[in-house]
């Protein structure tokens, strides 16, 4: 699979797998990061929460993620 445009920024180009592109991802606050990586039946409830506060806006480091 090939990269892809990262959501979270203009043109950052993510890896097959990942969420976001590094610098996104480095800049997301820890326990965003470590929720994120967990992979369960609850993993994608979080995705969505992610992209949902990308979409609306919110700075990359004031992402909450709730699920
Ligand atoms: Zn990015």
């Amino acid at each position: 699979m090939a990269p892809t445009r990262c959501p979270g920024c203009p043109d950052g180009m993510k890896g097959p797998g990942k969420y976001l592109c590094l610098g996104c991802w480095s800049t997301l606050p820890m326990a965003a990061r470590r929720l994120l990586n967990r992979r369960d039946s609850h993993a994608m409830a979080r995705l969505q929460e992610l992209y949902r506060q990308v979409t609306a806006g919110v700075p990359l480091a004031e992402i909450h993620i709730t699920s």
